[in-house]
């Protein structure tokens, strides 16, 4: 019989701590989300890069590496970080050397409050929050500029220059528009520091006010990143899709992850939405490292993750079927991980969403 199934094929690199945990957790609904649509299947190479390579041949990944990776149709990552390497190494030699070279400049966050989950805000003040960060991910605060002068003398200099481009600034804030457009409320927050920092933020407001014009339809506000932390928190509904630098919105985005019940819930996709490279897909946790081995982790952030890679993959039907399936899982209440309130070990919560999606009621 002709195989007439479309297969994608998926880099996975778990990395560090609990990515090791979740990322098979995810991979497991993802086989058993694409044997209930029975249209696509998945072809997946595991990668052993992180900091155990690091400790053991000098480098997180290999030369070569991300060569290896373009020829995938997404990445699916877990975390990179782990006490014995500095955190600026793990980081640098692994996510941000593969999302940079590969130009996934728009990252992408939805914050959510599932059914089920509780949020810390007051009582009835989250039930509507429903948001989509978008992080400007490939210059800013993490463009790597800057340097170290006169080393261990008291006058050592360190210096980090964030670095915005009217090029990068033009297309992260027209794929925020475009996204914002796509959702119902097609409302845009824009985040910046434009009163203290006054270049490369005012650079920022000054092309939003020409890019805004040709997407009419979306309503925009601006805020300063510091009072956006407080109405996150007493105004949650008044925010539908935001748009911040590469800093404020890896702040902001940790932010949200804990309003709406728990980081270990969120997700993240990393776009090339040109489509010339892979997109990198990972839950937006680190490594846990104080959890990690003890198969407790939550994998709904992985989870949530995969929906995302099916998304971007064009399977919007067993995207939806996947997400239907968490949000049954956590609407129940049966079967909650420990960071949700419940006692459900990484796996209990692999076997609940994937009978969900063995379901009928889907
Ligand atoms: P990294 O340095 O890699 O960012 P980290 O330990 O500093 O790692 P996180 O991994 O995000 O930061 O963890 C922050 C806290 O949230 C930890 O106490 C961790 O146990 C908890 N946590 C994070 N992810 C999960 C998860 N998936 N399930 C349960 N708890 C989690």
């Amino acid at each position: 019989m002709m195989d007439t199934q479309r297969t994608y094929r998926i880099a996975a690199i778990p990395g560090d701590g609990i990515g090791q945990e979740v990322i098979p957790a995810g991979l497991d609904v993802l086989a058993a989300a694409a044997e209930r649509d029975g249209g696509f299947k998945f072809q997946v190479e595991t990668f052993d890069w992180g900091s155990e390579r690091f400790l053991a041949r000098g480098a997180m990944m290999p030369e070569g590496g991300l060569d290896r990776l373009r020829g995938f149709d997404a990445i699916y990552f877990g975390s990179a970080g782990d006490p014995r390497v500095p955190d600026h190494l793990s980081l640098w030699g692994l996510r941000l050397a593969i999302c940079q070279p590969l130009d996934l400049y728009a990252n992408v966050r939805p914050a959510r409050l599932l059914p089920g989950v509780r949020s810390p805000l007051r009582a009835g003040t989250a039930s509507n929050l429903d948001w989509v960060i978008v992080r400007e991910n490939s210059e800013g605060e993490y463009a790597g500029a800057g340097g170290r002068v006169h080393r261990g003398l008291a006058q050592e200099v360190g210096l980090d220059v964030s670095v915005f481009t009217r090029d990068g600034v033009d297309r992260i804030q027209r794929f925020a528009l475009e996204l914002a457009r796509r959702r119902p409320a097609k409302r845009l927050t824009l985040v910046t520091k434009s009163n203290a920092q006054r270049h490369g933020m005012v650079l920022w407001d000054e092309v939003f006010e020409e890019v805004r014009q040709d997407f009419p339809d979306i309503a925009t506000d601006k805020m300063l990143v510091d009072a956006m932390t407080t109405r996150m928190v007493l105004d949650p509904a008044s925010l539908d899709t935001i748009v911040a630098t590469n800093l404020h919105a890896d702040v902001l985005s940790d932010l949200a992850a804990a309003l709406t019940g728990s980081i270990g819930i969120a997700p993240t996709a990393n776009l090339d939405p040109a489509r010339r490279a892979p997109s990198m897909f990972e839950p937006i946790h680190g490594s846990a490292f104080d959890i990690m081995g003890k198969g407790i982790a939550n994998p709904i952030g992985a989870f949530w993750s995969g929906v995302m890679l099916l998304e971007h993959l064009g399977e919007g039907a067993a995207a939806k079927a996947l997400m239907t399936a968490i949000e049954q899982v956590t609407g129940r209440g049966e079967v909650l991980p420990r960071d949700l309130g419940g006692t459900a070990a990484t796996q209990a919560v692999t076997d609940a969403v994937r009978a969900a999606l063995a379901g009928k009621n889907i």
